[in-house]
């Protein structure tokens, strides 16, 4: 099929790459010249496990332009896949779905053949149908479901093993309004072996959103279990182990530590949750999982003072600053309100990241960035807030250790502390 990917970023280029690898034709659209500048050379613009080299390996099936027009014309199915950010009060910022929508629709006003427009970005229950839809309409000046086809395809993939993910799916989900257009995409997945759900536009938004509320709980209900066996004397480890045996409950995110981050969770349970309040509702659950969740990272603080009362002149080092390992990506990492909170307590801070330090630089100028990870060591007390793999071989011997992520070689450390364990 002849694809195309208005949006490529994280979500757009894996999916754009990966479809590739099908013999999909792809064209890659985005605003940014940049990326489409890199795509072209055969560079992936982010870095995640494996596009590189499926990237250059597909580069044949692989185009990217800015060019709306081209790339709606030459190909049958389109992929919304822009962010949806959040505003100040953390309602959804749905512009850049409306441009793209209406980029989209004036193209389709002059295009004949049948053509799918796919939302992947992760959108509010109800936004496809009363907000998409509509705008698609008014500028092609024709019917959703007769002329051209609508569908909702939320993504699950996981940043750091976005490409594993994208080809590996628990499931598939396909929301949307006519049988045309649910067979076309799962015409599209038939490669794939996970089970395929239809269902309406709104119940497939919903599913996301409900996952992403439903995992991130899973990690706070756990941090709050954690620091009550911090007081006594328990490795919250052992007790995740015994709950994860139970088929009910599973083991996958019931590791305690200092809390979630990244581009989706906080931003998802925002929106829900002030959508919810648009409604004069509250959503509790969603409410305690963000609390438990923004006074977690603060633990870290709490157990350094422990031995180190006054943190004003100490130079701590802080190993990790990406939002969780084999990412770049900092968008809400937990170490941005540990950073924070020891240059406000005057403390001098040190860090080393091995993918992120350039995007953490552009927030924190005022942080001494090591070139390696040992460099860090040379510091009153380190701190680790993301668990890469290379921090497992330092030498924390006499060290002080306050451990957010349960990195167990740094138990040699003189002092090692763990945050819930
Ligand atoms: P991103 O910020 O990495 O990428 C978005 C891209 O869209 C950027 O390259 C930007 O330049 C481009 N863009 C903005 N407006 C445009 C326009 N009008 N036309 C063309 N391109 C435009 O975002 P992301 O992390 O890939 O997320 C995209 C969506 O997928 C979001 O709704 C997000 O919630 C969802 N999602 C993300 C993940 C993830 O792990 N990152 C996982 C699942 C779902």
């Amino acid at each position: 099929m002849n694809i195309s990917i208005i949006g490529t970023g994280y979500v757009g280029l894996v999916s754009g790459t990966c479809f590739s690898k099908f013999n999909h034709n792809v064209i890659c659209v985005d605003i940014d010249n940049e990326k489409i500048k890199k795509i072209n050379k055969g560079i992936s613009p982010i870095y995640e496990e494996g596009l590189d080299d499926l990237i250059k390996k597909y580069k044949k099936n692989i185009k990217a332009s800015t060019d709306y027009k081209s790339s709606i014309n030459n190909t049958d199915i389109t992929f919304i896949c822009v962010g949806t950010p959040s505003n100040e009060d953390g309602s959804i910022d749905l512009k850049y779905v409306k441009e793209s929508a209406k980029g989209i629709g004036e193209i389709l006003k002059t295009k004949n053949n049948y053509h799918v427009v796919v939302v992947k970005s992760t959108v509010l229950p109800g936004t496809t149908r009363d907000i998409i839809l509509p705008i698609l309409e008014k500028y092609s000046g024709k019917t959703a479901g007769v002329d051209f086809g609508v569908a909702m395809n939320p993504e699950f993939l996981k940043e750091g093993v976005a490409v594993y993910d994208f080809l590996n799916p628990d499931r598939i989900v396909i929301g949307s309004n006519d049988k045309k257009t649910s067979d076309i995409l799962r015409n599209l997945y038939m490669d794939f072996t996970c089970p395929i759900i239809e269902t309406s536009l709104s119940a497939a938004e919903m599913i996301k959103y409900a996952s992403n509320c439903f995992l991130a709980t899973k990690i706070s209900f756990i941090n709050e279990i954690g620091n009550m066996c911090k007081k006594l004397g328990i490795d919250t480890y052992d007790v995740a182990d015994g709950m994860g045996l139970d088929k009910r409950i599973g083991r996958a995110f019931l590791d305690s530590g200092i809390g979630w981050g990244g581009s989706c969770f906080p931003k998802d349970l925002d929106a829900l949750l002030s959508w919810y309040r648009e409604k004069n509702e509250d959503a509790r659950i969603i409410q305690s999982t963000i609390d438990v969740n923004d006074y977690q990272p603060l633990k870290l603080i709490d157990l350094l003072k422990k031995h180190l009362p006054d943190l004003k002149g100490k130079t701590i080092g802080v190993l990790g600053l990406a939002f969780k390992p084999e990412t770049d990506d900092i968008r809400e990492s937990r170490a941005i309100q540990v950073i924070d909170k020891l240059q406000k307590e005057g403390a001098y801070v040190k860090a080393y990241d091995p993918k992120a330090m350039d995007n953490f630089k552009k927030l924190f100028p005022n942080v001494n960035y090591c070139d390696k990870a040992e460099d860090v060591l040379d510091s009153d007390a380190i701190l680790i807030a993301t668990k890469w793999d290379e921090f497992r071989g330092l030498d924390y011997n006499g060290k002080i250790v306050i451990d957010g992520r349960k990195l167990d070689e740094s138990r040699t450390a003189r002092i090692y502390e763990g945050v819930c364990w």
